[in-house]
């Protein structure tokens, strides 16, 4: 393809591209293909020859579009959005003309120094405290990861080394000579474990296997909205040190993907400090091998993290107050913010215990500028070596919408919800909250056995849901996911997807009410 042959392509698919968004809402929202249904549509082997665009472009609507579920319908209120706008798009078109691998500052010093601008406009978007930004007082900062998986794997691996680090610093013959430290590391590896809470997203655990340690949940409970409290975590942590194991790692959430529960995060910093004086002073009397190290806390805030840019939903987070005594902040501009997917935002109050971790100078990589200290090489704050330049949507969304614009697109989204939630209240006859709305995600069931006083079992409830569940789903009108929140199962709906309209969501209730009454009837 030459250049006049991709501006001809690439205006056709922007117009097919435009016409797409513009019919969205005309599709069924989610795909009905069967698994293999691609494999029956395509040639066994590649093409020998290649192809006019024209002919690859009419694929896109015979072949893939049938797969496709449509994340950007205003009937999509599944999971959380993977959120789209033309502006983030852009960005990934010039991000990818200019591809790279961008691993260090000297590859392209555009593609590091815009993320850390961009990452310190966020942190005071959001009102994170100093300890975030690049220029703080804490050598922290920020960097942009695919996802909330990756960032949460990393910070394990950094919260690990450092921990170990501490707890070893003291034997003999370790202090230099960096094969001993390896080997004592090694052998008081077997004894971390990694927290999160029982709500907390799978992320923590697979972090925890990743990094090769024990991972365990902090039970949460109904009567506190499912949040994790400081007192939940103090037996946890007990427990688990009165069986000589070392939790070194908390994941908090703001914002369980569940139903956006956002654990106790003053508590639970009041918590740790008292159980780290606690154990220091319980060493100081028994000797052996010295106090349990710092717990690294990370707070994940994947989903609801975009609503800090309203500063109406910073009190939940007591951020000064809690986040200044936390290790690291974890937020996805992919989900709520207008951002295409990938991008995940990791902040760290300071970056040598992940540089510490993830750092490997090969002599390839050396350079005047590494070595003059006065750069950030990114390859040191994450898993993989080479880098895409993500900053760039991220640079086009906050000057095209600008702060403001994104308050507005999180409060319509939020108010949409109450507007649900408030239909969902005038039918107490049918319908149950059984959390929310919080950050606009609603847990709702449906309230079997005659209305209010039902006497129908806790399974008979959730076998009508289930079924008010599967109903809406196979109608295939709007698209929903559900889960079990403290052993009853409810339906989440979210409408925070860029082009939904308050019509929509009154539409949903709707539907919901006619597949209700349905379910009931046919009882
Ligand atoms: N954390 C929370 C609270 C989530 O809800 C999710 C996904 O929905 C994740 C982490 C994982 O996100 P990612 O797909 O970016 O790894």
């Amino acid at each position: 393809m030459d250049s006049k042959q991709f501006r001809e392509a690439a205006v056709s698919s922007i117009d097919e591209i435009v016409k797409y968004y513009d019919t969205i809402e005309e599709r069924r929202v989610a795909s009905t293909v069967e698994p293999g249904y691609l494999r029956k549509l395509l040639p066994e082997e590649a093409p020998q020859d290649g192809e006019p665009w024209a002919d690859i472009q009419k694929d896109i609507e015979a072949k893939i579009l049938p797969g496709i579920t449509h994340w950007q319908s205003p009937n999509f209120a599944a999971w959380f959005p993977s959120s789209s706008s033309y502006p983030a798009m852009l960005g990934e078109m010039y991000s990818t003309a200019f591809t790279g691998a961008a691993f260090n500052w000297i590859c392209s010093p555009a593609v590091t120094e815009l993320e850390t601008v961009v990452l310190d406009w966020l942190a005071r978007a959001f009102g994170l405290p100093a300890c975030y930004l690049s220029t703080g007082p804490t050598n922290g900062g920020g960097v942009i990861h695919g996802t909330a998986s990756e960032a949460t794997a990393t910070v394990i691996v950094a919260a690990r080394d450092k921990y170990l680090r501490a707890v070893t610093a003291g034997i003999p013959g370790a202090e230099d000579d960096e094969e001993a430290r390896e080997d004592a590391m090694a052998a008081r590896r077997g004894r971390l474990v990694a927290l999160g809470s029982a709500a907390a997203h799978s992320a923590t655990k697979k972090g925890a296997q990743i990094a090769g340690v024990r991972y365990r949940s902090v039970p949460v409970y109904a009567e506190d909205g499912y949040k994790m409290t400081g007192a939940s975590l103090r037996r946890t942590v007990a427990e688990l040190r009165a069986r000589g194991l070392e939790p070194f790692f908390l994941t908090a959430t703001f914002g369980t993907t569940d139903t956006c529960a956002v654990d106790d995060l003053e508590s639970i910093a009041d918590v740790l400090a008292e159980l780290q004086a606690e154990a220091e002073a319980a060493s100081g009397s028994r000797g052996g091998d010295g106090p349990p190290g710092e717990i690294w806390v990370h707070v994940d805030a994947a989903y609801a993290g975009a609503a800090l840019i309203c500063p109406e939903h910073r009190g939940q987070l007591a951020a000064e107050a809690a986040l200044s005594r936390f290790h690291s902040f974890n937020t996805n501009l992919h989900k709520w913010l207008l951002v295409n997917f990938d991008c995940s935002l990791l902040y760290v109050r300071d970056r040598r215990p992940l540089i510490d971790a993830l750092s490997v100078t090969l002599p390839i990589l050396r350079n005047y500028h590494t070595d003059s200290g006065l750069v950030t090489d990114y390859r040191d704050w994450q898993i993989p070596f080479g880098r895409r330049f993500r900053s760039l949507k991220v640079w086009f969304v906050l000057r095209t919408y600008g702060v403001r614009g994104l308050q507005a697109h999180v409060r319509k989204r939020v108010a949409f919800a109450e507007v649900f939630a408030g239909l969902l209240r005038g039918r107490p006859d049918l319908f149950d909250i059984v959390t929310g709305p919080r950050f606009a995600l609603t847990v709702f069931r449906l309230r079997g056995g005659g209305g209010e006083g039902a006497t129908a079992t806790l399974e008979e409830q959730n076998d009508l849901t289930k079924k008010l569940y599967e109903a809406v789903l196979a109608e295939g009108k709007i698209f929903l996911s559900s889960t079990v929140v403290g052993g009853v199962y409810a339906i989440r709906h979210n409408p925070a997807t860029p082009f939904v309209e308050e019509h929509h969501v009154r539409k949903h209730f709707e539907i919901f009410v006619e597949a209700a009454e349905k379910v009931l009837s046919s009882q």
